[in-house]
C-alpha cells in the first residue's frame, strides 16, 4: 500500500462553559485541532488529529499545519502506511520534536493498519486487558462555592474521579476548594492539577496541607523544566506526584525516571507524538514500577480514540477514571467517538481501525481551513 495525499483540517469547536486552567496556562472557551486524513492506492483513508494548546504546548495550529505540509508530507508520500515503524523514523528524520505534527501521522497509519487487516487497533497493541475504562471529569479553576456545584453535577452523573484544577486562585484558596470537595464526597478519588502553577515552596506547603485530603496525586505543580524541582516536592510529600507538561518524548521520561521526579506519568497520546511515541512510555513506566494515566488535552474524537485503543490494551492504568470525557465538554462531536460512552464508562469499538468516523457534516460546521499536499 501506499500514501498518495495528505489533508490537513483546521477545526475549532466552542466548549460548552469556559474552561480555566492555572494562571500561566489561562482559559479556554474553544479547541483548537488538527484532522489529518491519509489517502492511500487502496482507497483507505487514516484518519489523525493533533491538539494543540498554546501556550501549554509550544506547537499551535499554525505550525503543525506548515510542519505537515512543508516537511511531513513530501516524505510521506509513496511510502507505505503499514510498515508504522518506517513512518516514525522518517519523520524523525524530517524534522526535529514536533511531536503533535508527528502524532497525526502515526496515529493516521494504525487507522490504515486496522482497516486493511479488519481489525481493532487494540488487538494488535496486545488485546484488550480491560472491557470498559471509567471517566473522569475536570473542573476548572472556579471559587469554592462554584467549586462545590460542579463537583456535584457530576458526581450527581455517575463520576467517581474528579480531576481539580487548582493554581490560579492563591494556594490557601485551592486548598479550601478541595477540603470542601473532600468533605462533602467521601468516597470520591480526587486529583489536583496545578498546571505549573505554583513555585517549588508553595507546592511544598500546600501538599502538606493537602496530605490528609486523601487526594490520588498531584500533578505538574511546578514550572514543566525544573524537574529537579518536581523531585524536592516527591521527597517532601506522601502524595504521588505526576509529570504532564514536563513529559513529552522518551529523554524526558528517562530524566524523570533517573532524577526521581515522579511516580505517575500522565500521558497523552497528542502531545506525546502519537500511539507509538506514548507506548513507548507507557512501557518505560511499567518497566520502572511506575504507573500510568491516561490523560488528554481539549480533543476530539479521533485522539480520544487513538488513545483508547492504547489504554484500554495497557496492564498498568491506574484503578481509577482516566481522560476520556473531552468530547462531552463540546458543543458538538465531531466524530463517533461519544457514542461509546455509557453510565460514565467508555466501551471499547467493534469497526477496525481507530474504530470511529468523522461526522462530516459536523466537521463542516466548525471548519476553519483546508490544506491538501
Ligand atoms: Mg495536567
Amino acid at each position: 500500500m501506499k500514501i498518495t495525499g495528505i489533508e490537513v483540517l483546521q477545526i475549532s469547536v466552542p466548549l460548552i462553559h469556559k474552561y480555566t486552567l492555572s494562571r500561566v496556562i489561562g482559559s479556554k472557551e474553544k479547541t483548537e485541532c488538527i484532522l489529518l486524513k491519509m489517502s492511500t492506492d487502496e482507497g483507505i483513508v487514516g484518519l489523525g488529529e493533533a491538539d494543540p494548546h498554546v501556550p501549554f504546548t509550544e506547537e499551535s495550529v499554525e505550525s503543525i499545519t506548515s510542519c505537515i505540509l512543508k516537511y511531513l508530507a513530501p516524505v510521506l508520500i509513496g511510502q507505505d502506511p503499514e510498515d508504522i515503524a518506517g513512518i516514525n523514523s522518517l519523520v524523525d528524520k524530517a524534522v526535529k520534536l514536533n511531536l503533535m505534527a508527528k502524532g497525526a501521522i502515526d496515529m493516521a497509519c494504525y487507522d490504515i493498519v486496522g482497516k486493511s487487516k479488519g481489525q481493532a487497533v487494540h488487538d494488535f497493541l496486545g488485546g484488550l486487558q480491560r472491557q470498559s475504562i471509567p471517566l473522569v471529569w475536570s473542573v476548572g479553576n472556579e471559587l469554592p462555592p462554584k467549586t462545590l456545584e460542579d463537583v456535584k453535577t457530576v458526581y450527581d452523573q455517575g463520576y467517581r474521579t474528579v480531576m481539580i484544577k487548582t493554581g490560579h486562585f492563591d494556594p490557601d484558596t485551592d486548598i479550601e476548594r478541595i477540603r470542601l470537595v473532600r468533605e462533602s464526597w467521601p468516597d470520591l478519588k480526587i486529583i489536583v492539577d496545578v498546571n505549573q502553577g505554583w513555585d517549588v515552596k508553595t507546592a511544598i506547603a500546600a501538599g502538606r496541607m493537602m496530605e490528609s485530603l486523601n487526594i490520588e496525586f498531584f500533578e505538574q505543580p511546578v514550572p514543566y523544566w525544573d524537574i529537579e524541582g518536581l523531585a524536592r516536592i516527591r521527597k517532601a510529600i506522601s502524595i504521588p506526584l505526576s509529570v504532564d507538561e514536563s513529559l513529552l518524548n522518551i529523554h524526558d521520561a528517562h530524566r524523570i525516571i533517573r532524577e526521581g521526579a515522579a511516580d505517575i506519568f500522565s500521558v497523552k497520546v497528542s502531545k506525546n507524538g502519537g500511539i507509538t511515541r506514548t507506548k513507548e512510555l507507557i512501557r518505560l513506566a511499567e518497566e520502572n514500577g511506575m504507573r500510568c494515566w491516561m490523560n488528554s488535552m481539549l480533543e476530539e474524537g479521533i485522539t480520544q480514540a487513538a488513545s483508547l485503543q492504547l489504554g484500554l490494551s495497557s496492564s498498568s492504568l491506574l484503578d481509577m477514571g482516566h481522560a476520556y470525557f473531552s468530547p462531552l465538554r463540546l458543543a458538538e462531536d465531531i466524530s463517533t467517538y461519544s457514542d461509546n460512552i455509557r453510565n460514565v464508562e467508555i466501551y471499547p469499538f467493534e469497526k477496525p481501525g481507530l474504530g470511529v468516523d468523522l461526522k462530516e457534516d459536523v466537521v463542516e460546521k466548525f471548519l476553519v481551513g483546508k490544506y491538501h499536499y
